[in-house]
């Protein structure tokens, strides 16, 4: 994956995309979920995330406290240990990590902490859940960090012109 690339397509396509998911939140398509959950299929059989990584090289995931108890144990940690060595609250009061990358991404783009990781990397992009339209903002802000999230959004602008 050439992330340089990627990020040069993502700005390129920015201000389209900001109207294409503005738009599909007013409208509310019947059919969105099903194309997003499809679009989101095609992206990832071919898309490799161990070529890629970008979501944990430049964002972080919230951490519930299931996810903070889950990690630490993993590390061998106590919970309040595990919190005061990575985490911090931010401005939303939601616990995020100090740093990224991710203190847990490998130089191989593996997750040392795979098994153990939070809901959020489980669940990131989120573009196969239900009621895709709750999340337009947060998918629209995905279109600059991952490169599936990016091919989903050209092919609802060619679905929803
Ligand atoms: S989820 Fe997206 S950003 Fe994260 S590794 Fe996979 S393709 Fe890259
Ligand atoms: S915990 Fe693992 S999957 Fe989640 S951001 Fe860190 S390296 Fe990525």
């Amino acid at each position: 994956m050439d992330l340089d690339d990627f990020r040069k397509s993502a700005e390129k396509a920015e201000q389209q995309n900001k109207k294409l998911f503005a738009k599909l939140k007013r409208l509310k398509p019947k059919d969105l979920d099903t194309n997003v959950h499809q679009f989101h299929d095609e992206a990832f059989e071919h898309i490799d995330c161990l070529t890629c990584a970008n979501c944990c090289k430049t964002t972080s995931p919230i951490f519930y406290q299931k996810d903070m108890d889950r990690a630490a144990k993993h590390l061998k940690m106590k919970t309040g240990e595990f919190l005061q060595k990575y985490l911090h609250m931010d401005e939303d009061g939601d616990f995020v990590l100090n740093s990224a990358p991710c203190p847990f991404l490998g130089s191989d783009n593996y997750c040392s902490i795979y098994e153990s990781r939070p809901a959020a990397c489980r669940e990131y992009p989120h573009t196969n859940r239900k009621k895709v339209v709750q999340i337009m903002d947060l998918t629209m802000k995905n279109t600059m960090v991952c490169p599936a999230v990016l091919e989903i959004a050209l092919k609802l602008s060619k679905a929803y012109k």
